[in-house]
């Protein structure tokens, strides 16, 4: 089982946004790949609470993961490409870095990655993530889907393989940087690094360019993908497919892919989160005597409950488990019978006769005294 995300950042259930922040930043500078090179356990730490900070800082996701727990916000888990645990893949994703520190891991960090394309350039070098949003039934919330997308996306030019340059030329070492994608600069204190204007960090510089992407490595293509919807999906929530963004530069980690989930209006079932309801028509004499009546369910077969004697227009009936899956564990929410009792429109000579009759019964009711009848009842005359 997980941690929870509030005890991993080390903070209160009701801790404030600011509060949230501080505690992030302060174990993301302790966890930070950079200032830990090579150690796993840090690596691994600088995920998890990257993925904790995420859902929490954000105020839609964090009222998800307060009423739904981790599935709440991160249906990608485990359904697409197998990723389990809060974490998220890579750094920072997800999470915009920049927004938190400014330029801080620039200052801090950046300088002591040497050679490696560490820190900022790692993040600078990767493809950018893409946001879609698709609109999908109730009926393929209930059951989950394969859902075919068609979108554009820059991917990695076939032609030269994503190097950028003509077959057969090579890429030639960035002089300015002599390879590292990153200059020093000194500032007070600080030995800065800041990525190189001459190669846009990549390190290299593509000798003779390919044509169809003029050296870019990449193109802009037709992207068919197949995205599984898990079933009791919600309507809002976006799921998180690794690495179906835009290709990065020259062979880089591509970017996430994003897919926010919309459901329809559906003409027969309103949702309240797990639970559906659904409204049943009864005519006046099963709402009288009892009786059955059938109503549809989200399955498709039909459900016959039993209405007791007496029942009133606007009860609610619950039908146990035959509700939306529930999208964070085992079991189904239930169905909900909204009872609305039809006084008939049009009455057969035979049905106006035996109304007026059982009319004439309501009057001569005994403890009735006469035309007060029920309603001298029901308005406390007597
Ligand atoms: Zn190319
Ligand atoms: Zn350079």
């Amino acid at each position: 089982m997980a941690e929870d995300y509030y005890s991993l950042l080390g903070v209160a259930r009701n801790a404030t946004d600011a509060e949230i922040k501080a505690a992030y930043r302060k174990l993301a500078m302790k966890h930070h790949p950079d200032r830990n090179p090579g150690n796993k356990e840090s690596e691994a730490k600088f995920r998890t609470i990257n993925g904790a900070y995420e859902a929490l800082s954000d105020a839609k996701k964090r009222k998800m993961y307060d009423q739904y727990g981790e599935a709440g916000v991160n249906q990608g888990a485990g359904g697409f490409g197998g990723q389990g645990g809060p974490g998220f893949e890579g750094f920072g994703q997800g999470v915009d870095v920049n927004e938190v520190f400014g330029d801080l891991f620039e200052n801090l960090f950046g300088g002591q990655g040497g050679g490696r394309q560490g820190g900022g350039g790692r993040r600078q070098a990767r493809g950018n993530d893409l946001k879609y949003e698709t609109t999908i039934s109730l009926e393929d919330a209930f059951k989950g889907v394969q859902l075919p997308l068609h979108f554009q996306r820059v991917e990695s030019c076939g032609t030269c393989r994503g190097s950028g340059g003509k077959a057969g030329s090579g890429v030639k070492r960035c002089t300015q940087c002599r390879g590292a994608g990153r200059v020093q600069v000194s500032q007070g204190f600080f030995a800065m690094s800041q990525t190189c204007p001459r190669c846009g960090g990549e390190g290299s510089i593509v000798e003779d360019p390919c044509k169809d992407c003029k050296g870019q490595g990449r193109v802009r293509k037709e992207a068919e993908l197949k995205v599984k919807i898990p079933p009791g999906i919600y309507h809002g929530a976006t799921l998180r497919i690794s690495d179906e963004g835009e290709a990065g530069p020259r062979g880089a980690q591509p970017g996430d892919l994003y897919l926010e989930i919309h459901l329809k209006p559906d003409p027969r079932f309103e949702r309240h989160e797990d639970d559906l309801s659904v409204n049943a028509h009864i005519d006046i004499a099963t709402a009288s005597l009892g009786g059955t009546t059938t109503v549809p369910t989200i399955d498709g077969e039909p459900v016959t409950v039993k209405i007791t004697h007496a029942t009133q227009h606007g009860a609610t009936l619950r039908v146990r488990e035959k509700g939306m899956p529930k999208l964070h564990g085992r079991g189904r929410g239930d169905l909900l019978v909204h009872v609305r009792v039809d006084v008939p429109r049009e009455l057969t000579a035979r049905q106006k006769e035996l109304l007026e009759e059982f009319q004439k019964t309501l009057q001569d009711e005994p403890s009735g005294k006469g035309d007060a009848g029920v309603f001298g009842r029901i308005f406390g005359k007597d």
